[in-house]
């Protein structure tokens, strides 16, 4: 069967190849990759950056953003049948078995020993084929088809919105107004999330007031900044929730200065390591004096899948097809070449199986 692999930490090594068509063992099922979704991860893996094959093997499978088919059930798989349409989620608990694994939470995995399907030490799904946990898949209405390839992304958004309500309950919370930073897919997946609580919400990022993620924004009701003409240390609106989704470490600090008393910042990015903060005493008391807090959020759990499922129906009922519109880019398998090449105004690559 065909399959898009990496050699990490081997530079640009991504490329199309046959690989041997996998086996469902005990509780596992046969899943026909319908699509992958491609993204910075998936970028950064081919760029050597991250990514570990599984033990024994010398390439990794990628993708991690897939919609399948059931193809074939393994044994002892009760609760799915063949032909069912599924998204699996991507983190596998650790070795140990760790308390937060145990009870379904292995996004907040203890030991750091867990496995992610395309990313570290499971094959991903961008293969014809390809294998998951039975207890791991998220089953898909077949209206949402089209747009199942985006639950993935849409579940670590909808992480980072409840864990950012959940902390909150540290007091009496009524968040009116929150405040996004970066319009990729996650950003934008984040203010939809967030319209439907009811929120006003404020989105910033580089592009042009015209260009299709402001037109998105504005379409879900969002209010768009091009951070160009208006940059963010200049705005003196404070809000409740700041979700920072860029990954720039100039952005997110600047990004505390949207901060107002009792609010909390969610972090979304890797951020460059070594860059220095001079004005760290200042980000100190700011926390302090305001009962602000700062977080880090990542990867999800099937209950962020789950909620994500209801969203998106709400969504295409209150916003029609506005998460059709975040796809921009469409290829087929022989094309997987172009998902890999930086596009500016890109927000989501799909890669078609079939
Ligand atoms: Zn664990």
């Amino acid at each position: 069967m065909k399959a898009i692999t990496v050699e990490p930490p081997k530079r640009n090594s991504v490329k199309l190849v046959e690989i041997p068509k996998p086996l469902p063992a005990k509780g596992q099922v046969l899943l026909k990759t319908l699509r992958i979704g491609i993204d910075g991860t998936d970028r950064e893996i081919s760029e050597g950056i991250y990514g570990t094959p599984p033990n024994g093997s010398r390439y990794l499978v990628l993708g991690h953003e897939t919609v399948a088919k059931i193809e074939e059930i393994g044994d002892q798989v009760e609760s799915f049948s063949e032909g069912d349409l599924v998204v699996p989620t991507v983190r596998r608990p650790c070795k140990e078995n760790c308390l937060n694994c145990r009870i379904g939470e292995s996004d907040m995995c203890l030991t750091g020993n867990y496995f992610e399907h395309g990313i570290y030490k499971l094959h991903g799904f961008a293969s014809e084929y390809a294998v998951s946990d039975a207890n791991f898949l998220i089953k898909i209405p077949t209206e949402l088809e089209n747009l199942a390839v985006l639950l993935e992304p849409l579940s670590i958004a909808e992480k980072a919105v409840t864990q950012s309500f959940k902390i909150q309950e540290r007091m009496v919370w009524e968040p009116k107004k929150a405040f996004v930073v970066g319009a990729g897919s996650l950003g934008l997946l984040a203010t939809m999330i967030l319209r439907l609580k009811g929120l006003k919400v404020y989105v910033a990022a580089t592009r042009e007031k015209e260009s299709l993620k402001a037109k998105i924004v504005r379409r879900v009701g969002g209010t768009y900044i091009n951070v160009r003409e208006t940059p963010i240390g200049t705005l003196e609106e404070k809000f409740d929730l700041v979700i920072e989704a860029t990954g720039r470490v100039e952005v997110a600090l600047e990004a505390l200065n949207l901060l107002g008393p009792n609010s909390v910042m969610c972090f979304l990015g890797i951020y460059r390591e070594k860059k220095a903060c001079e004005e760290f005493g200042k980000v100190l008391t700011t926390m302090v004096l305001g009962n602000r807090l700062m977080f880090g959020s990542v990867s999800s759990n099937k209950s962020h899948f789950e909620r994500g499922i209801k969203d998106m129906s709400e969504i295409k009922r209150r916003y029609k097809d506005v998460l059709n519109k975040l796809i921009t880019k469409k290829l087929y398998l022989t094309d997987f070449e172009q998902a890999f090449k930086s596009d500016r105004e890109e927000i989501k690559t799909v890669i078609y199986f079939k």
